[in-house]
């Protein structure tokens, strides 16, 4: 069965064929860096380095492409605030960006595309639009005229005439009608200026997406990916820029939007002040605990975040890696020799969540459905770890948690060999032990109250002494 995918574009789960076999082109729509990123923001990311991930683990090629915009007035007036230039702002909040994103897992990206490093292309879509007369000069700026393409609204569904009265929509003299947007703006004292045919100016932002875009995935492309509210005027203005200059229908084939992060009922960011920050929250919980807080929703959906529902994404991953270190401990410690019913149970659930992980990502990427799948195996795992597992069975089960592992960015720190540490544990453990047959109780206790202060538990077990991070 081929992937199913929700399209805005037709408001319709669709069967996912890429235009071009086994290759994916994706794009989607990158940072402004002009301040810190919120949880907000990660949402979104986090949402669509998953889907990359689970493409690449169903056999696709994919090439992914975020753009950075390096240029725009968010950038423009915090350069005014604090003085330092766009161009320091920007690398600044990008190199951050890109820090709080490798925390949460974040590494599917091919290429990050700068949009002052696109300016010859834009200026040449900008030139094919007033050719072909989708687009005007105006004192030095450039503008499309959204009348003049009829399908203008397809994809977000607005209607032109609705458009007009009152609708948001920017105040200036120079267009010949309101709806009308900038594909290129003329040169205001103290601003960022590139050469044009038209004067010096900058880009307008729809226009920097349709020209990286084109120049790495050419006419058409799979997958346009950004929040909800990037729909309109954001996404409705690159359908109508690139398929005015093309002809060429749809410009993407798919596109993806995600549902937003709320906080009491109002969308996370930053203009209400209600936002947290991704290094913030950094600080309080474990990357892999907020990651999957993020994937524990369909990404389509809302989310409402509370300090309440971030608790319980804490609890419920920690049982799920929780799992993943019994049966590592199992593996090292307790492997038995002989297969038995357990071996056979253990391994029909192996494959049962293997094949309703896949049925879930399939179904339009829904990752919270997969995760539930995942606590159900992991009761069934804990059940049969207790009457013990041959080594064949319990390597089985870490491979499945290793690949769903890999896709959702969870289990990191749970699976892989932390072989240092678990020298240095083990060798520590038996210190402990040997202090306690020597009746050297002082030394015993020091072992276990230090390693406590660094938030290792150890725990004396039927099968001998464990220890746990806490
Ligand atoms: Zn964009």
């Amino acid at each position: 069965m081929a992937i199913q995918v929700y399209n805005t574009l037709t408001r319709k789960m669709e069967e996912f064929e890429p235009l071009h076999g086994n290759r994916v082109n994706m794009f989607v729509c990158g940072v402004t860096p002009y301040d810190y990123t919120h949880l907000g923001h990660a949402k979104t990311y986090i949402a669509f380095d998953t889907i990359a991930k689970y493409l690449r683990y169903r056999g696709y090629s994919v090439f992914y492409i975020q753009n950075v915009t390096d240029v725009d007035d968010h950038l423009i007036n915090r350069s005014k605030e604090t003085g330092e230039s766009e161009a320091e702002l920007a690398e600044k909040f990008f190199k951050l960006f890109i820090e709080d994103m490798t925390a949460l897992g974040m590494d599917s990206v091919n290429l990050y595309a700068y949009a002052t490093e696109h300016v010859p292309e834009i200026v040449e879509q900008i030139e094919g639009l007033i050719k072909k007369g989708y687009a005007y000069e105006s004192n030095g700026s450039v503008y499309f005229e959204v009348g003049k393409f009829s399908e203008f609204g397809k994809l977000s569904k607005q209607v032109l005439e609705k458009l007009r009265p009152g609708a948001r929509v920017e105040v200036d003299e120079n267009k010949r009608n309101p709806e009308d947007f900038a594909l290129w703006k003329a040169e205001k004292p103290g601003e960022p200026t590139w050469d044009s045919p038209w004067g010096k100016g900058r880009p307008g932002w729809h226009i920097e997406d349709t020209a990286i875009a084109m120049a790495y995935f050419g006419e058409q492309y799979d997958i346009h990916g950004g929040a909800t509210e990037l729909i309109f005027p954001h996404h409705e203005s690159e359908v109508a820029q690139a398929e005015a200059l093309t002809g060429k229908k749809p410009f993407v084939k798919y596109w993806l939007h995600t549902g937003v992060l709320n906080v009491k009922g109002e969308k996370m960011s930053k203009s209400l002040n209600n936002f947290w920050r991704v290094q913030e929250a950094l600080e309080e919980y474990e990357p892999d605990v907020l990651r999957f807080f993020l994937v524990n929703a369909h990404y389509r959906s809302p989310v409402d975040y509370t300090d309440e529902v971030l608790e319980e994404a804490k609890q419920g991953y920690e049982r799920l890696v929780e799992t993943v270190q019994n049966v590592r401990f199992a593996l090292k410690m307790q492997a038995k020799d002989e297969r038995t019913s357990e071996d056979d149970e253990v391994d029909k659930a192996v494959k049962e969540v293997m094949q309703k992980f896949e049925e879930s990502m399939d179904n339009d990427f829904n990752t919270r459905e997969a995760i539930s799948h995942l606590f159900t195996f992991s009761t069934k795992v804990n059940a049969a770890l207790s009457k013990g597992l041959t080594r064949e069975s319990l390597e089985g089960v870490l491979k499945a948690y290793r690949t769903i592992g890999d896709v959702l960015g969870l289990f990191k720190k749970g699976i892989e060999k932390e072989d240092v540490v678990d020298g240095l544990m083990e060798f520590l453990v038996e210190m402990r032990e040997k202090a306690r047959e020597e009746k050297n109780f002082e030394v015993s206790d020091e072992i276990r109250d230090r390693l406590a202060k660094i938030g290792i538990l150890l725990e004396d077990t039927k099968d001998g002494p464990r220890w746990k991070k806490r």
